[in-house]
């Protein structure tokens, strides 16, 4: 009997590996923008990409020069420059769906009603004393709505790596965006792996078995078309990160 449910565990936990190793995981990119009434890192495009069932949605942020933490791709919003401005002045401004500009709280406090996983993207900010008070912002926020084991980090700057490795609570996924980092090197830097942009990965493939191999995972960005998801579906890639979500898990699911 003991026997029996020991095989049946084993079995169980292989097949977890193999869909886990199979299946990439679909984020969507700043939301699932390209819905109906939504815009790239709106509200409204976190709640499209978790009603679709994507496993996670990716979002980016900026701080402001007075400490509020908002939701937006470019350094500004409708010529006001994010981490120079006061959150007064940034607050006012209107995504292209007409919402206002979400805080990284507002964002949250809608996830928290949500399944969805969130890919939290930090922006190199150019003050890095500024940048060191964001990740403490953002973990602090992510901490106060309960959300610390649905939220992993990404970041193109390096020093903002570092931060988020050393900040966040144990555990927490931190990944590099900017693909001149080896597998090695991030994981003696303490990251979960590595996000790169589709044509890194593609001149690279072997940094996918490298990464397997010493137990970190892979995101790419940002895929959009048939054949290269088709390709990084083929390669094992944790995740895909796509502006085309629909698609994305379509192919998944074949
Ligand atoms: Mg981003």
């Amino acid at each position: 009997m003991k026997q029996t449910i020991l095989s049946l565990l084993t079995l169980a936990m292989a097949l977890t590996w193999f869909q886990s190793v199979a299946q990439p995981q679909v984020v969507a990119h700043r939301g699932h923008w390209r819905a109906e009434g939504s815009a790239q890192n709106s509200i409204r495009s976190l709640v499209k990409a978790d009603s679709i069932g994507c496993e996670a949605t990716e979002f980016d942020v900026w701080m402001t020069r007075d400490g509020t933490v908002f939701v937006n791709h470019d350094p500004t919003i409708n010529g006001i420059e994010i981490q120079k401005s006061k959150a007064s002045e940034v607050t006012r401004q209107r995504l292209p769906n007409g919402e206002p500009i979400p805080t990284l709280d507002q964002l949250l406090t809608a996830a928290e009603t949500l399944k969805i996983n969130l890919v939290c993207e930090l922006k190199p900010h150019a003050d890095k004393q500024q940048e060191l008070q964001a990740v403490r912002k953002i973990i602090a926020a992510v901490r106060r709505h309960g959300l610390e084991a649905r939220t992993s980090y990404i970041t193109f700057s390096y020093p903002g790596l570092r931060m988020l490795i050393k900040h966040a609570p144990k555990g927490t996924e931190v990944y590099y965006l900017n693909g001149e980092l080896s597998p090695a090197t991030l994981k003696g830097l303490g990251a979960a792996g590595l996000d790169y942009n589709l044509s890194v990965m593609r001149r690279r493939p072997e940094w996918f078995t490298q990464s397997r191999e010493l137990g970190l995972k892979t995101n790419v960005w940002t895929v959009d078309a048939q054949e290269n998801m088709e390709w990084f579906i083929e390669r094992g890639a944790d995740y895909i990160t796509t502006n085309e979500p629909e698609l994305l898990q379509r192919l998944v699911k074949r």
